[in-house]
This record gives C-alpha cells, sequence and structure tokens, in this order.
C-alpha cells in the first residue's frame, strides 16, 4: 500500500480485524509494527503469543492524534506537551502513568503506559480505523532483528496474525526514541532516531539516560524499559563487533575469519562502503557509507536477516560511531552481538 494512495476499503478491513480482537502487521517510518486493540486484553495476548514475547514487556500504545493521549494517561506534563508539538507524529515514545481504561495485559503489569504517535500514513489510517488505539511492538518473532520489509513479517509471523499490510520498506529501520516522562527528569530508556539532543532543545532541560542504555545495570536489577533486559535484535550466528582503528580491525576480521572457516563455520562481515572490498570472508555486506549514518540505520536490520538466510555461523561487524544516531545504532549492534566487543 502507497502511502500517498491509501486503500480505504482494505484499511477499513484491517480496522474490523483489530475492533473484533484480531491482529494485523502495519508499516510505521522506523519498522513494521504488529497491531492488536490496545483497550482489549485479548488482543494483547495474541500478540504475546504471536510473537512469542515474555508478558511481562509491555507494549507501545499508537494514537492517531493529541486528544486521544488524555483519555488513558493519568496526567500530560508540560514538558511532554512539548516534545509532542515538535516530534508527534514520528519516532518518539513517551511514557505516562497509565489510567484504568488501559489493560494490565497491555502494559505487562506496569502502572504507566508507553504512547507514540507515528507519522506513517498507513499507520494514521489504520489506527483511527481501528478505533483510535493500537498496540504494536515490532512485527517479529521476539529475538529475532525486528522487520523493515513485509517480507521480514511474513518470514516471522505467516500463519500466526491474520493481515500484513505491505507498505514496503520503512524509512529510518531502527524503533522509536522511549523517554519516560513520569519522573522529574525526563529519562531515556532506549536511543533511536530523535536524539538527547534533539530533546533537551526542547525540553531547554537536561535529560538523562536510564542505566540500561549504558549497559551498566546487573541482571537483578529492574530495568524500567524491561525490554531492556531480554536478547535483542540478534541474528542466528554468534556475532562480535570489533573495535580500533581501520587498518587493525580490517587485519583482525580477516584472521579470524580465515581461521574460522578451517574450522567449518560460515563467516559474514559487516562492513562499510569505504571498506568492504578489504574483507576476505565468504559474505562481505556493504552497510552504507561511512558517513552515511541514516543508511546504516535502514539497512541493519535486513543485513542481520539476510545473514540468517544465509547460514552464516560466526558474523563480525565494525563498530559505527557516527554522530547523530550513532549511538542508538550501536545501542542494538551491541544488543545483537549479545555484548561481545573486542578491541585490537
Ligand atoms: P517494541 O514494541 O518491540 O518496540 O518494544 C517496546 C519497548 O517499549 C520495550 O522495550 C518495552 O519494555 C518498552 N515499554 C513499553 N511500555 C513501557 C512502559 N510503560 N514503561 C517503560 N518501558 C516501556
Ligand atoms: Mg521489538
Amino acid at each position: 500500500m502507497d502511502e500517498n494512495n491509501i486503500d480505504q476499503t482494505a484499511i477499513q478491513q484491517a480496522g474490523d480485524i483489530i475492533k473484533n480482537g484480531g491482529l494485523v502487521a502495519f508499516p510505521t517510518e522506523t519498522v513494521y509494527g504488529l497491531g492488536g486493540d490496545a483497550l482489549n486484553p485479548e488482543s494483547s495476548a495474541k500478540i504475546y503469543a504471536a510473537k512469542g514475547r515474555p508478558s511481562d514487556n509491555p507494549l507501545i500504545v499508537h494514537i492517531a492524534d493529541m486528544d486521544a493521549l488524555y483519555p488513558i494517561v493519568k496526567s500530560v506534563p508540560e514538558a511532554a506537551v512539548r516534545l509532542a508539538d515538535k516530534y508527534w507524529p514520528g519516532p518518539l515514545t513517551m511514557v505516562f502513568k497509565k489510567k484504568e481504561t488501559v489493560p494490565d495485559e497491555t502494559t505487562g503489569g506496569l502502572d504507566t503506559v508507553a504512547v507514540r504517535m507515528p507519522s506513517h500514513k498507513v499507520a494514521l489510517a489504520l489506527i483511527s480505523a481501528s478505533g483510535g488505539y493500537i498496540a504494536a511492538p515490532s512485527a517479529n518473532v521476539s529475538g529475532r532483528p525486528s522487520p523493515t520489509l513485509a517480507q521480514h513479517v511474513a518470514e516471522d509471523m505467516n500463519g500466526r496474525i491474520d493481515m500484513i499490510i505491505d507498505g514496503g520498506a520503512v524509512e529510518i529501520g531502527l524503533e522509536s526514541t522511549i523517554v519516560d516522562m513520569t519522573s522529574k527528569q525526563p529519562l531515556i530508556l532506549r536511543p533511536g532516531y530523535i536524539t538527547k539532543e534533539m530533546l533537551e532543545q526542547v525540553l531547554r532541560t537536561e535529560a538523562a539516560y536510564d542505566k540500561a542504555v549504558l549497559g551498566v545495570t546487573s541482571a537483578d536489577e529492574h530495568p524500567r524499559a524491561p525490554g531492556m533486559k531480554y536478547k535483542h535484535y540478534a541474528p542466528a550466528g554468534d556475532m562480535v563487533i570489533v573495535k580500533g582503528s581501520e587498518d587493525q580491525v580490517i587485519s583482525y576480521i580477516n584472521e579470524q575469519a580465515a581461521e574460522k572457516r578451517a574450522q567449518g563455520e560460515k563467516v559474514g562481515v559487516i562492513a562499510t562502503q569505504e571498506t568492504c572490498m578489504k574483507y576476505t570472508a565468504e559474505d562481505v555486506v556493504n552497510i552504507g557509507a561511512r558517513t552515511d549514518e541514516e543508511a546504516i540505520a535502514s539497512h541493519l536490520y535486513a543485513t542481520l536477516r539476510a545473514f540468517d538466510e544465509a547460514g552464516m555461523t560466526c558474523i563480525y561487524s565494525e563498530e559505527f560511531d557516527t554522530p547523530r544516531i550513532g549511538q542508538a545504532i550501536m545501542n542494538r549492534l551491541i544488543r545483537a552481538a549479545a555484548h561481545q566487543i573486542i578491541e585490537v
């Protein structure tokens, strides 16, 4: 479905499915979402079942206009209004104290609710046609890389859900930035396309990163975004991130790749346009130019999935320390690699 030529009949059909308790996967500007009626506890239970997601990992509620926010949250801080003015619709999720209208099943038992207003026109049309509140996590099987194409959704969800709306490739390719607005100081629970600096410009105060973002929570601490505690975004192969000067990274990865191949492993490398010709592994993917961080972000998940398709058992990646969304990219990559980072 073309964002600029929306098929209203299909949207009505999809909206009816959601109103009747069914599930529809749909495109957003971040990644594909797996949508159900956010106010229907049975729909949320179905989402968890389809994804194989632990039910204490809450869902994000998607709305299509600002008026829809007030019936589901206890209060909207002034800072949140300013952020909404600037970044909604868009890739920003805010956490509020929830009202009783939002079932515990949707929020994983938390007394807060995460809310986002996406900018993708298909998503907005679907939310409106579905009664106004769609609970939607990423439309992947729990633990796998998030879907950036309808085809990825089909790989994971065929036979488990009622409909997939194919809107082509998503624009951003990383999940939304999540900010907790319930504490005095806005707390970034997950980095994304909207950076800390972009938030602070609007807030005119400092925002803070949750400990889980910085990777310093211990296993027994309860992270504020429960999703952060699970292994995430991961390809099937064993992945390692290699940090260091370009020459050293390349020679280290080439040595390791040769050794692993000799042991019968299938080795993939995530490289950049500048370096991809210098690797000798069998599957070298050019994720984009080093300076084009939007390209790196939008290709990341498809690259991880392609390694699965090709049956790669070992994956090496360069580090992508880009200026703006580099932190969001590295946050996902580090989890995909289960924190295996080597400095050379
Ligand atoms: P996904 O739907 O796959 O993008 O994951 C949603 C993320 O939002 C997970 O990491 C959740 O833990 C987080 N999240 C959803 N609701 C809340 C909430 N009420 N408080 C904190 N984090 C939340
Ligand atoms: Mg997800």
